[in-house]
Parts: structure tokens; C-alpha cells; sequence
């Protein structure tokens, strides 16, 4: 689960994974750890999945983890999942597709290609779960078709928003999570070498973030132009001087 560093939030897709971990949880009866890769701070969004019904919640925090790019980022938590594997079977690990900052859509699939089990991206419905034949039928949503893919389990199944609705923490839930002892294990417990993790670690570096030039925009309301016949017929003769329309 990746915590948004701008407004300590739950990134939105991983809100849909949690909220899919906790319907399998109730259908199927499985355990559901949260991981957090991040600065102590994360540890408040991680109550907030203990409120929401995860069983536990493990927050990957060590000065040495800081900097860390998607090859970094996916080593770290697959260490995590690993040392969580040896005492709970592994069913699947669920992502969300995506975060809304570094916006790569890799650590999911980098999270399966070291753990080397199947990765179901883009899922948008789980069909059914076969515990007893470590089976799993997911719906896959592209741009113009869906895919309904079967894999073995252990997998990566990284969810779209459209998957489900999160539920909301109730009151006696959100008061047993302040109380909850977050779990915190630094590089003493994972043991990565400092290669493999951290700045150290990453073979990319954001140099520059910047946003596209683009031509100052016009605002056509209805203070500035009284009639909204006018504004239309100013609208449509800019979009067609731009060659964005046609009128053919
Ligand atoms: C603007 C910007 C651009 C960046 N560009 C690059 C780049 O080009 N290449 C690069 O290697 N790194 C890049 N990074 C760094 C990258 O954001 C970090 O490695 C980050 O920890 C994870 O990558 P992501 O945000 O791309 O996650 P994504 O791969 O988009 O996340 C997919 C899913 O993986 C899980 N996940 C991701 N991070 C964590 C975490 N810390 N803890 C728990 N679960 C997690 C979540 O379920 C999440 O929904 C960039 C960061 C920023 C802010």
C-alpha cells in the first residue's frame, strides 16, 4: 500500500486493493497484512487499514530504504512478503494499478517478477477464487476489450478503481486502531544488502519534474460574454480556426 507523501492519504488505487484483500478476506476466509513502504508518518494511514478490517499491518521504515526507485521499492517489499510467507501461506499480493505520484504502474509487476509468480494487472473484477486448487479467475479491462485470464496462485493482482467501492471504518473500529501497535521493521529485520536498496540501490534518478508548455487558455463564461448563444458560436469558431473540429 503506498501512502501519498503529499497528503498522507491512502493513494486511491491502493484503497480499492485493501477494500478487495477485505471482501476476499470475508468470502474466503483468508489474512490480510498491509505493507507500507515509507517514513514513520505512514504509520497513521496503515491504522487507517486497521480500521477498515486488516488483521495486520507492517510498516517498511529505515533511513537506508529513502530515495528509492521502483526496482528499489520492489525489492524492499518483496523482502517483506517473503518474511511474512514464512509463517502465513501466500495466497496473492494485491496492488493497486498504479500510484498518483510516481504514477509508473511497475512495483506491482516488479513485486512478482522477484517473487516469480503470476501478475494480473489491470483487473477490474475478481470472478472466483479456488482456495483448495490455488486457482484464481480475474476479469482484465483494456481499452476497447476485457479479458477474463485463470493463473495459479500465489499472484500480483494489480486492481482498477472500478473493481469496488472501499467501504468506511466504523467508530468502534477507528477506536481500536489508535490503540493497535504498528509493526516497523527497518533493514535490521529484512537484512537486504545496502546494494540492492535505496538510492543505492535504484538504477533511476528523477532529474526534473516540470509540466508541459501549453498556450494560455481563454475562458468563455457567462460574465464575460452575457449571452451563452454567443459564448457557443465563439466556442465552436475557435474549435474549428484550430482544425480541432470540422464542419464537414
Ligand atoms: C514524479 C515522480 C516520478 C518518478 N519516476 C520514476 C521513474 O521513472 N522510475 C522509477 O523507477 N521511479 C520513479 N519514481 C519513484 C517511485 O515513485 C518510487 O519508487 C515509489 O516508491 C514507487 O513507485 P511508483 O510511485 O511509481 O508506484 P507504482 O508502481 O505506480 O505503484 C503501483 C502499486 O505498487 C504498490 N506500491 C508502490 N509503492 C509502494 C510502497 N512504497 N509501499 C507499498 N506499496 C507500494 C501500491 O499498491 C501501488 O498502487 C518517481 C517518483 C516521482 C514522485
Amino acid at each position: 500500500m503506498r501512502i501519498n507523501k503529499y497528503f498522507s492519504i491512502i493513494n486511491p488505487f491502493d484503497a480499492h486493493a485493501l477494500e478487495e484483500a477485505l471482501r476476499l478476506k470475508e468470502r474466503y476466509g483468508f489474512k490480510v497484512v498491509a505493507l507500507s513502504m515509507g517514513p514513520p508518518g505512514a504509520e497513521m494511514t496503515l491504522r487507517k487499514a486497521l480500521a477498515l478490517g486488516a488483521d495486520d499491518v507492517v510498516l517498511l521504515s529505515d533511513r537506508a530504504f529513502g530515495g528509492a526507485d521502483t526496482l528499489a521499492t520492489s525489492m524492499v517489499l518483496t523482502s517483506a512478503i517473503r518474511m511474512l510467507a514464512e509463517t502465513d501461506e501466500l495466497a496473492m499480493v494485491i496492488c493497486g494499478k498504479q500510484t498518483i505520484d510516481g504514477d509508473t504502474a511497475q512495483v506491482g509487476p516488479g513485486i512478482a517478477t522477484r517473487l516469480k509468480c503470476a501478475q494480473l494487472t489491470s483487473v477490474d473484477r475478481i470472478e472466483s477464487v479456488d482456495v483448495e486448487h490455488k486457482r484464481i479467475r480475474v476479469r482484465c479491462k483494456f481499452e476497447e476489450r476485457y479479458e477474463v485470464l485463470d493463473s495459479s496462485l500465489p499472484a500480483m493482482i494489480a486492481v482498477l478503481r472500478e473493481i469496488n467501492r472501499p467501504r468506511y471504518p466504523s467508530v468502534p473500529m477507528r477506536l481500536m486502531s489508535l490503540d493497535a501497535r504498528v509493526k516497523t521493521w527497518d533493514n535490521g529485520v529484512l537484512k537486504l544488502s545496502e546494494n540492492v536498496i535505496g538510492l543505492k540501490g535504484s538504477a533511476t534518478s528523477v532529474r526534473r519534474i516540470f509540466s508541459p508548455d501549453r498556450p494560455p487558455g481563454q475562458i468563455l463564461d457567462g460574465e464575460s460574454i452575457a449571452d451563452p448563444d454567443e459564448a457557443a458560436r465563439m466556442l465552436l469558431e475557435k474549435l474549428v480556426g484550430r482544425n480541432v473540429i470540422s464542419t464537414q
